[in-house]
């Protein structure tokens, strides 16, 4: 029954322990066996146990008897708390009507809890504070409460103190549940309005489309057609999310979350955002759509194999219909060969995309350091995008390069002031403006993107003893002095190995990049020389030393297991290792501009 239907999210800044509240939130409802339960049910990615962060939004129904004496439906989904994920977010704000907007007690609201109560804020929706972990000794509830009312104007009295830890406070946050979110709405006779807002892919049942029903009732064997490209399915099954199992049913109704199988082979045709109704009664509208989701930064990803660029090509396809934001084409390198060029939210997600890759698809892949893509004025006028730093033509034709620039929101206990705003000046920033918000700050600095991008965080947080937090969002392109530099390796200039940098930096990042270069690609035969040039002009050099010993001299006549351990060892190596011209390049080479920066 609607009435008894409750949809809602857990949103907070990162390991404020949403994943932990939603595991006791499991427990306390059964909807987990005790003997079944382990630690972070719903991120059921390996990926995600192993890194201890949740990528995609997971789905799960449960049920709860509360106080009043009716036993309620409550459709849980999990949202990550990343700011590479923001999207993800925001789509499974699409899905309910409330949330949780979990804040841990020892830490306060930090930058990606305003950033993500302001989502929930767009969608209208309730909102429910919960200051988490107050069984730890540091935990100070009634002032982060406070803060929650002085930051973001959600009343302190409103706030539920909780642990997912204990357990603490579970049962309160069930009842606050039923009572502040309201059911959803929707006329089950009314024509179908289903909204994906996300979907997988099985092998046996082709796309199954997560949906979260408007209006109207979606059934095995009713006739369906997806709004935008009007191609029509037979519903074969319908159903909701249990934890860990898809549970079939034999209708979904307005409000419910749940799937859909229908035999859908092409993953096209089920993209997030998407509307679902009947073919032969259609809605007249669709759900507005979402907010596209936009790559922002660029990286080459290449099998080491070429042999497996069919194989890479498929497991890009499924990946990016589990990831809406995942974008990606054919690409041509001199070095590399055939791959493709990848376009993603943040640093976090090409991590994170490639280690899938490779994991759940079996691949040995080269990723090439991430860009931010360029503008380019040349001086005949044409303009270009440039997502590639080996594409940046010739100095000499161009008339401008612009960058894209964030803005930058950086929350900090006021000690750190000065070092963060130092750290910010030396990152080209320029300080928007500045706000005492009790014994916190927060900077807004407006920095080229290029520039946080690989070690800002870190550095951030650890000036800041990990205190300060950040959050960034896109400003658009202006100008700047910037400059290619190419890689030459044994005199052969490496397409992959080509950066953009601000011309007053290039020097020293150069400097590092060649010393990082000479350290990781192995000794050869032969002596090889690295240089770092801008044009013509080479700004940095460092030289690969010849090799003088077999590895397996080492052990001549040493027992055999060691020698096989070291050859095998060797393979390993291996793998990861490219060929440039008679070079063999390993991976870590591609990326050492990341730790040059
Ligand atoms: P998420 O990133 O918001 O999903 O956070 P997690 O649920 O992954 O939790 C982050 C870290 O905080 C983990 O090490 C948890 O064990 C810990 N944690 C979460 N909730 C609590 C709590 O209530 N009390 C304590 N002491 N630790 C907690
Ligand atoms: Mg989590």
């Amino acid at each position: 029954m609607q009435e008894r239907i409750r949809n809602f999210s857990i949103i907070a800044h990162v390991d404020h322990g949403k994943s932990t509240l939603a595991d006791r939130i499991l427990q306390q409802t059964r909807a987990v066996q005790a003997r079944e339960m382990r630690e972070q049910f719903l991120d059921s990615l390996e990926l995600e146990r192993e890194r201890g962060i949740t990528i995609k939004a997971a789905a799960v129904r449960l049920a709860y008897t509360a106080r009043d004496g009716h036993t309620y439906t409550l459709n849980l989904i999990d949202t990550p708390g990343h700011v590479d994920f923001n999207y993800e977010v925001s789509r499974a704000l699409a899905a309910v009507e409330g949330v949780l907007l979990v804040v841990d007690a020892t830490q306060g609201v930090e930058a990606q809890t305003i950033a993500n109560f302001f989502l929930a804020l767009e969608h209208d929706h309730v909102i429910i504070p919960v200051v988490n972990k107050i069984d730890l000794p540091s935990a100070r509830p009634e002032e982060v409460a406070l803060e929650i009312e002085e930051t973001l104007g959600l009343p302190a009295e409103e706030a539920i103190f909780a642990s997912g830890k204990t357990g603490e406070g579970v049962d309160e946050i069930l009842e606050a549940i039923v009572q502040r979110i309201p059911p959803p709405k929707g006329d089950p006779e009314a024509p179908l309005k289903a909204l994906i807002f996300d979907s997988i892919y099985d092998s046996y049942q082709g796309v199954v489309p997560y949906v979260r029903i408007y209006e109207g009732t979606v059934k095995p064997g009713d006739p369906i057609r997806i709004w935008s490209t009007g191609k029509v399915y037979t519903v074969d099954k319908v159903g909701v999310f249990r934890p860990g199992h898809l549970e079939a049913t034999p209708a979904l109704t307005p409000g419910e979350v749940g799937w859909v199988m229908a035999g859908i082979r092409e993953i096209h045709d089920a993209q997030v955002g998407d509307t679902i109704t009947h073919h032969t009664r259609p809605t007249e509208a669709p759900y507005p759509g979402f907010k596209p989701a936009k790559p922002v930064v660029f990286a080459g990803l290449y099998p080491v194999d070429s042999q497996d660029y069919g194989r890479l090509r498929d497991a890009l396809e499924k990946l990016k219909l589990n990831d809406a934001a995942l974008w990606f084409e054919p690409e041509t390198s001199e070095a590399l060969g055939f791959g493709f060029r990848c376009g993603f939210l943040g640093l976090l997600h090409a991590e994170i995309v490639q280690e899938r890759l490779e994991r759940e698809f079996d691949l040995d892949l080269i990723a090439t350091a991430p860009s931010v893509v360029y503008r380019v004025v040349l001086h005949d006028g044409t303009e270009l995008e440039v997502h590639n730093p080996s594409d940046l033509p010739d100095a000499g034709k161009i008339r401008e390069v612009l960058e894209p620039y964030v803005r930058v929101t950086v929350y900090t206990p006021e000690e750190y002031v000065g070092a963060v705003m130092q750290l910010l000046q030396e990152k080209r920033g320029r300080m928007a403006h500045m706000n005492y918000i009790g014994k916190r700050v927060e900077l807004v600095y407006e920095v080229p993107f290029a520039e946080i991008l690989y070690d800002f965080h870190d550095r951030l947080k650890s000036i800041t003893r990990g205190y300060a937090s950040m959050d960034y969002e896109q400003i658009g392109y202006r100008p700047g002095e910037l400059v290619k530099v190419n890689i030459l390796v044994n005199g052969e200039p490496v397409d992959a190995l080509a950066f953009i940098a601000h011309r007053e930096k290039a020097y020293f990042i150069a400097r590092a990049m060649v010393d990082k270069l000479a350290e990781v690609i192995p000794r050869q035969q032969f002596a090889v020389p690295i240089q770092a040039a801008i044009g013509g002009k080479v700004i940095a050099r460092a030289t690969v030393k010849a090799l003088r010993k077999d590895v397996l001299a080492k052990c001549y006549g040493g027992d055999v297991s060691r020698k096989k351990k070291l050859l095998e060892r060797q393979k390993e190596g291996k793998k990861r290792l490219k060929a440039i011209g008679k070079v063999e390049v390993p991976q870590e080479a591609f990326l050492a501009v990341l730790s040059a920066g």
